[in-house]
């Protein structure tokens, strides 16, 4: 499951230097991959790209981002539920494809 961030976030990004794979962006901020560089995901908050976020795994035993904000801003996202075996592949498939 990655985390998301709501509508409580203040926009200090203590988040964003916490994330071991370069998953959370300021608002409307690019955000990049293997390379490319794709279109911000929120013109309004802080935001959290899923498909870089492993929840941690494969660094630390938990989001490191959760700990970091002073507003408990950010959330296991529901929609985005996976296990750690997925986690841990897509880990894997990041540190292949490059952040
Ligand atoms: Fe980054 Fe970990 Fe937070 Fe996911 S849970 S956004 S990998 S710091």
């Amino acid at each position: 499951m990655a985390v998301k961030i709501t509508e409580e976030c203040i926009a200090c990004n203590a988040c964003e230097a916490e994330c071991p794979n370069t998953a959370i962006y300021s608002a409307g901020e690019n955000w990049h991959l293997g390379g490319e560089t794709h279109d911000p995901i929120s013109d309004e908050y802080t935001y959290v790209v899923p498909g870089k976020c492993t929840e941690c795994v494969g660094y630390y035993d938990e989001p490191q981002c959760i700990a970091a904000c002073p507003t408990e801003a950010i959330i296991m996202d529901p929609d985005h539920v996976e296990s750690k075996e997925d986690l841990m592949a897509k880990k894997e498939f990041l540190d292949k494809l490059g952040r």
